[in-house]
Parts: C-alpha cells; structure tokens; sequence
C-alpha cells in the first residue's frame, strides 16, 4: 500500500470519525425530558393547593349564602314574633324556639368561617408560589428546547458539509481498498482504519500486535487488527 493511498484512507477515516462523532452527539440530546417530568411533578403539586383554596373559597360563599337566609329568616321570626298581636302561646313558643336555634347555627357558621378566612391568605401564598415554581418549569423547557433546536441545527449542518466532502476523498482511494475499508467500517459505524499507537495496540480496540505483524506493517502490506478487523496503519501521515 502506497504512501499517498495510506494517506488518503487516513483522511477518509478521520473524516468518518468525525461524522461518527456528530451522530452520537445528535443522538445524546436530550429534548428536556427531566423539565417535562418536573413539570409533570410540579402540575400535580399546584393542582393540589390550588383545590385546596377552591375548596375553601366555595366553602366560605357557601357560609355566606346560609348566613344570609337564616338571618333573612331571623328578622322575619322576630317580626312575627313582637309586631303581630295575634300569635298563639304554642307559636310563640316555636318562633323562640326557631330564634334561638337560628342563632346557635349563626355563632357556628361565624366559628367556621373564621377560621376559615384565618387559613385562607397562607392557601393563596401557597397557591401562588407552586403556580410560579411551574411556570419557571415551564420556561425552563422553551428555553432548552429552543437550545437544542440551534444545537441540532448546527450538527445537522456540519453533518451535510463533512458528508459533502466525503466523495473528493474518496475517490482517491484504489476501489478494492475503498470496497474493504466499507466494509469493515459498516460492522463498526464509525471507521475501517485504525492506528498502531506507541504501545504496539490497537488504537480503535486496543488489541496488542504481534511483532510479526509489527513486520509486515512495516512491508507495507495491508494489515488488519485481529481483534477488531480494521485495516491498521502504522504512522499517522502529514495530511494537509
Ligand atoms: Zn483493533
């Protein structure tokens, strides 16, 4: 294998490497899954305080409604009771007795609605505070994916420019050279070529080579690693 022929599989090689790089970039993004099981989580969370306040403001309108009509209906049995001259001793009694039944469930309507009224403003804090932890959330993931879009587009690019050139390389390459190199790069994805580093190994697989293949490497024949089959090469040539 001649010097120049070397030289330019290494530059296919480097140029596959790098192609291969941008794939597993592409393929390690993440679309913001973690923000949108957050904002799953936080959902739930505001969900929960802000049905608490709902329940409790319909519970207060509510109160308010029954204390307006036992009141209505106060005023009314007290009417009956003092301005009409013609009430009955027995329905007296009952309008007494209505009176003073209104009243008590009064005092406990007031019980409850003040205590009500007293937990409501830490509800609305809470509300508001987990609404505001989900909106950030939610900003939070615009602003990834909009990061990621500009990151996929720029690989993308880079991608369509280093497969462009690929072929004026390529076309260098003696055919049954470039037909081997193919294939053995298909099994891996990533290159057919790789480099005897300084400790006699592998450098795609690590594989350590023996010293009569070190030999032929050194004839010039094409060699390939035991281990991961890739045509091995044993200088890395100036390649501008
Ligand atoms: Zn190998």
């Amino acid at each position: 294998m001649s010097f120049e022929q070397l030289s330019f599989l290494y530059q296919l090689s480097q140029l596959d490497l790098e192609i291969d790089n941008i794939r597993k970039k592409a393929a390690a993004i993440d679309p913001g899954n973690k923000i949108v099981q957050q904002i799953r989580e936080q959902q739930l969370v505001w969900n929960k305080h802000q049905s608490l306040l709902d329940t409790t403001n319909a519970r207060i309108y509510e109160l308010e409604a029954e204390s307006e009509k036992i009141n209505a209906r106060i005023k009314q049995d007290k009417q009956s009771l003092y301005q009409s001259g013609n009430v009955s001793a027995k329905e007296s009694e009952n309008l007494e007795k209505n009176i003073t039944s209104n009243e008590h469930r009064l005092g406990t309507i007031d019980d409850e609605m003040l205590e009500l009224l007293d937990k409501k403003p830490t509800l609305e804090t809470s509300a508001k505070t987990e609404k505001s932890k989900l909106e950030n959330l939610k900003a939070d993931l615009a602003k990834h994916q909009k990061e990621v879009r500009i990151l996929q587009d720029t690989l993308k690019t880079n991608f369509d420019k280093l497969l462009q050139q690929r072929p004026s390389i390529a076309k260098n390459i003696e055919t049954h050279l470039y037909k081997q190199y193919e294939n053995i790069k298909r099994k891996h994805h990533d290159t057919g070529l790789a480099i005897l580093n300084s400790d006699k190994g592998c450098s795609m697989c690590g594989m350590h080579i023996p010293e009569k293949i070190l030999d032929s490497l050194d004839n010039n024949c094409i060699i390939q690693c035991e281990s991961c089959s890739r045509i091995l090469m044993k200088l890395i040539p100036n390649s501008n």
